[in-house]
């Protein structure tokens, strides 16, 4: 089979929603990045989702960093809910029906694979685009030193019914150091399993790994460039369409921040309103939404470093990750960091 690579650059009249209803979670998930100090211990109920669906799905005037350029209104609105774990959440449900019903372009559910709720009965499979499940090995001896005792299985078991019922299913699998080796057996489990959506993730310094001063998780460009591209060409030719972040930026790319040229919002059961993800765990966010109306922030928030030039590429990779970064003789920058919303694709074609 015929495969097809290329970049997919930010595109301005998309905006994307990252909608985290609540921070609960019923696994404790070696990577986790939730952080009720910075997110919040709210479940948001149905009146609160309601809402602020409403508030994006509206075209509501977002806070602007000085140089962007996009427009005010865009022609289609993405909606990710996640946690924790969303399925937890009771009033789901009633989240995904009306985002469909407030003309969301496409409703995508992240999932531990545990579905609490009895979500595969209380939504038809035309209420959604995705279930997306994360699952970080091939077999329970990857997946479980990371993800929990017994998670494997269920997971892969909520995967099945989901697609036995006519869900539409993707696959998450957040590559470290203690998966990346294994990355290449995840193809052949793809195809058992009939699931034809697979995303890369790479895992970041933050949040529980960093805090807990864990085994260095991160990889590093060889150990990255050396696996992911090929992994995904294996499984574009097994007829599977991979999504994986570009990371390093080649000489002649440009590069660009999605903070300025792209509308994505990261949301949290607080009100915290960002625009970057490397951002989440400080009170930087550009915007809060505050007894249901969206506000901006006075400075200093993320917004106001978006525009700072700097040869490493993204400036909150160097503020934050700055190990992330090696640099020559001459003390200049061997690669840039893209941004981290930069995605390559792989398709069959
Ligand atoms: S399933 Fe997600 S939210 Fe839950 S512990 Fe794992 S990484 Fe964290
Ligand atoms: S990761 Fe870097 S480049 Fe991307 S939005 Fe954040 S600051 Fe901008």
């Amino acid at each position: 089979m015929k495969i097809e690579r290329r970049t997919v650059q930010f595109q301005p009249n998309t905006r994307n929603f990252f909608f985290h209803i609540l921070t609960q979670c019923n696994l404790c998930c070696r990577h986790c990045y939730i952080n009720p100090e910075q997110h919040g211990r709210q479940i948001l109920n149905e009146k609160t989702l309601s809402r602020w669906l409403a508030i994006f799905a509206d075209n509501h005037p977002i806070t602007r960093s000085p140089n962007q350029s996009i427009p005010e209104s865009t022609n289609d609105t993405n909606v990710i809910f996640l946690g924790g774990e969303p399925t937890l959440s009771p009033a789901l449900p009633h989240a995904i029906r009306e985002a469909r019903r407030l003309g969301y372009a496409s409703i995508t559910v992240d999932t531990n694979g545990y579905l609490f709720n009895d979500i595969l009965d209380r939504i038809s499979p035309e209420a959604l685009d995705y279930f997306s499940f994360s699952l970080d090995g091939s077999h329970p001896g990857v997946n479980d030193f990371i993800r929990g005792d017994g998670v494997f299985d269920v997971c892969t078991s909520g995967i099945r019914r989901a697609l036995e019922k006519g869900f539409g299913v993707s696959l998450i699998f957040t590559a470290s150091r203690m998966n990346i080796h294994d990355l290449v057996n995840m193809p052949s489990l793809l195809t058992d399993l009939g699931v034809n959506r697979f995303f890369i993730q790479v895992i970041g310094i933050r949040g529980k790994p960093a805090g807990k001063g864990e085994m260095p998780l991160q990889l590093s460009r060889d150990e990255w460039e050396a696996v992911v591209p090929e992994v995904a060409a294996r499984a574009a030719e097994k007829g599977i369409h991979v999504t994986y972040p570009k990371v390093f930026l080649m000489p002649d790319e440009t590069f660009s921040c999605a903070g300025i040229v792209a509308e994505n919002y990261f949301v949290f059961p607080n009100g915290r309103v960002y625009k970057c993800p490397l951002c989440e765990d400080y009170p930087i966010h550009s915007a809060e939404i505050v007894e249901g109306v969206l506000k901006e922030r006075p400075p200093i928030r993320e917004c106001d470093l978006f525009s700072l030039q700097i040869p490493e590429g993204c400036v909150l990779n160097k503020i934050l990750h700055p190990g992330n970064i090696s640099y020559d003789r001459e003390g200049r920058p061997v690669s840039r960091i893209a941004c981290c919303m930069l995605k390559e694709e792989v398709l069959p074609v």
